[in-house]
């Protein structure tokens, strides 16, 4: 292990840097503090940059026009475009195309036609519908959604919880039984299902601590869909979704770094300017004691997510590091920024400030893409089995 970055590396920290700083963080000055959009005129001015920059869907593989950077290269990026206040769930407001495309790239050319390609166009946007109520840390066995034959078309029938993005998307991947009650993962299938099909509706918004864009509640009744919706195997469904899962988890943990460092650095520059006791709250052992924390968790966390994105990118299992890193970067910077909160003192919890909005968003990220405790039994499990080759032995 070892982060020396290269040139290259170098001159796109910079430029995304940059970006953030330039033109980002301006735009927000004019924005209600919880807002999470721009208006469609100025991210179509935002994006012209970001294509002039080479760095429009930066997810993307060079064969679906984007520019193909490793796993290393868009954690460094996705750290840097999450230091911003919506930078959490937003970062820079989609400026730099649409993540998590992932599974769509093996999808039929038709599909890819239909669905990827105005998606990578800006056109469309999709939801990922895997959770159920029965609970969402056991997919495999809480999947209630059932998707029948019925010649060459699957109805659908189920309930859907916590589906981000559902109540404005044009197409959802959404997950269903298509195996007896028994088959386990081996039995679930996802669908491409288009957001105007009779049967599918937005039961509800489901509020959380997070500010807007909050999460719906879907229900499918005999939603039909042609046999070409199915997104790969029939059965297969599952472990497409674990895949996706797993590696959403390093871009999920870095925007959580980058958030952290922001906030590290709020708190740095105001212990510097403001005075308590007749002295800088910077001079203070009881404050340095809390930067350094802040140092710590922040390089504990980043090095964890950088090693796990190395490892993907070396072509060995990744799991059990994408794990670690999912746990110690949502930990960490929520720690992180709670002690930026204390630092500011009651500044530290108006809406003047990103700390609150921070603090808030990031509770769920240790719930979302999976809990520290379901990421904690991938760990122990291979821990347990003796398949874990720790750091020192690599
Ligand atoms: C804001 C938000 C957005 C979301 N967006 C999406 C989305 O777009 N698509 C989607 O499919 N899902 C989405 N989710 C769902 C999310 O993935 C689930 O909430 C999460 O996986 C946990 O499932 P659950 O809420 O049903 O909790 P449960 O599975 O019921 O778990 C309850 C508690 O038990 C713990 N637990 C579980 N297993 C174990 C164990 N073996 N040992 C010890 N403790 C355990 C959990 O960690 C948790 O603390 C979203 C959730 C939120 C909050």
């Amino acid at each position: 292990m070892g982060f020396a970055f290269n040139d290259v590396q170098r001159a796109l920290i910079h430029n995304v840097r940059s970006f953030v700083r330039n033109e980002i963080v301006p735009l927000e000055l004019e924005l209600d503090p919880d807002e999470s959009e721009l208006r469609p005129s100025v991210l179509d001015g935002l994006r012209v940059k970001t294509k002039q920059m080479g760095l429009y869907n930066l997810d993307a593989p060079e064969e679906f026009g984007g520019p193909g950077l490793d796993t290393v290269t868009r954690t460094l990026l996705a750290m840097e475009m999450s230091q911003h206040r919506a930078g959490l769930y937003s970062a820079c407001y989609g400026a730099f195309g649409q993540p998590d495309m992932a599974q769509l790239y093996e999808a039929t050319d038709e599909q890819k036609e239909r669905y990827l390609h105005p998606v990578l166009r800006g056109e469309k946007s999709s939801f990922f519908a895997l959770t159920e109520p029965a609970g969402g840390s056991d997919p495999a066995r809480s999947i209630q959604t059932r998707a029948k034959q019925d010649g060459d078309d699957w109805i659908i029938n189920g309930t859907k919880v916590f589906i981000s993005g559902a109540d404005s998307a044009d197409f959802g991947l959404v997950f269903a039984r298509t195996g007896d009650r028994e088959s386990g993962r081996e039995g679930i299938t996802c669908f491409i299902v288009d957001a105007d099909t009779p049967g599918f509706t937005v039961r509800r918004v489901i509020h959380t601590l997070r500010s807007g864009h909050y999460p719906t509640e879907l229900v499918f009744e005999d939603v039909r869909v042609p046999g070409s919706a199915v997104l790969g195997e029939v059965g297969q469904g599952f472990a497409m979704a674990s895949e996706r899962l797993t590696k959403n988890r390093i871009p999920y943990a870095a925007g959580c770094i980058g958030v952290a460092m922001a906030a590290h650095r709020l708190a740095i520059e105001y212990a510097g300017i403001r005075s308590v006791f007749g002295q800088k709250l910077a001079d203070h052992e009881g404050i340095q004691w809390m930067l350094v924390e802040n140092e710590i968790d922040i390089r504990s966390a980043a090095l964890v997510t950088l090693d796990a994105a190395e490892r993907a990118d070396s072509g060995e299992p990744f799991r059990t590091e994408v794990a670690l890193a999912k746990i110690v970067a949502t930990e960490s910077s929520g720690r992180v920024v709670d002690r930026a909160i204390q630092i500011h003192g009651g500044y530290g919890v108006t809406k003047d400030l990103p700390l609150e909005r921070w603090y808030r968003e990031l509770r769920i990220r240790r719930i979302g893409e999976g809990t520290t405790e379901t990421q904690k039994m991938i760990v122990s499990r291979d821990l347990l089995r003796g398949r874990y080759a720790g750091l020192m032995d690599r």
